[in-house]
């Protein structure tokens, strides 16, 4: 399977220079040997989704609403992400389980909603600092698997320890090779043998300099990128730090 190298944008970018950041990805996407995605905010998903019509690179949301509409003032539904040209979107990224409390239960709820709407869902997983510090990354992640994921899942899980995102500390390869060993293992328990083909990207402080020994690591599926997503040549450079399938 292809690795798929996939932006974050979060809370940047107006909509002109949005359109220039994704001129700039479709212009170098051509030949890369990954799927690429970019997932902008919500109010630039229509124009950087009409400036990369045709070019293969996808266009995703960062965060979806649980229900298709209704009384929820400030919220978007994933039909509507859907609607403005989005076909993936970001859910459960550490930023909305801390400064929106987000729950595991929630995070399904959203990525079931995610898919009746057409989207492919990535569903993020990772452990704080202090959980590491005490051991329990692997317990962490795995009850976060089972609560976020339902039963059947057709997405991408995204390992991204908190600690390494938007720090510039990286997780070592062996740390990556540690945790993607057992997020598969753990999809293959909870989803037998479909669960050897859902891809897990690495998120945390990727960029050129380290991609290509993070991307190399086995069981890594591609990479989330945040930061180093803000300028096409870094992200570019990513794509081409790729593992050909
Ligand atoms: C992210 O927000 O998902 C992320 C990985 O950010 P950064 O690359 O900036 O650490």
């Amino acid at each position: 399977m292809r690795q798929l190298i996939a932006g974050n944008w979060k809370m940047h970018m107006l909509r002109a220079p949005a359109v220039e950041l994704a001129r700039g990805v479709r212009e170098g996407a051509q030949g890369v040997a990954c799927d690429l995605l970019v997932c902008p905010p919500f109010t630039a998903i229509e124009p950087v989704a009409s400036a990369l019509a045709g070019s293969g690179v996808a266009v995703g949301g960062q965060d979806c609403h649980a229900k298709g509409q209704g009384a929820h003032t400030g919220d978007v539904a994933a039909v509507m992400l859907r609607d403005a040209g989005a076909t993936w979107v970001i859910i459960g990224h550490s930023e909305r389980r801390q400064n929106h409390g987000e729950t595991d239960e929630l995070v399904r709820e959203k990525v079931l909603a995610a898919v009746d709407a057409g989207l492919t869902p990535i569903v993020c997983v990772g452990e704080t600092e202090d959980q590491r510090a005490a051991g329990q990354e692997t317990e962490v992640v795995g009850w976060q698997i089972s609560g976020s994921l339902p039963k059947p899942f057709s997405g991408v899980v995204a390992y991204e320890p908190v600690w390494a995102i938007g720090t510039g500390r990286t997780a070592t390869g062996q740390d990556v090779a540690i945790m993607h060993a057992f997020v598969r293992d753990e999809l293959v328990r909870q989803f037998g043998e479909a669960g050897h083909d859902i891809r897990i990207l690495y998120g945390g402080s990727m960029r050129p300099a380290n991609a290509g020994s993070l991307l190399a690591v086995p069981h890594v599926g591609g990479g989330l990128i945040g930061g180093a997503s803000l300028k096409a040549e870094d992200f570019l450079a990513i794509a081409r730090a790729a593992k050909p399938a």
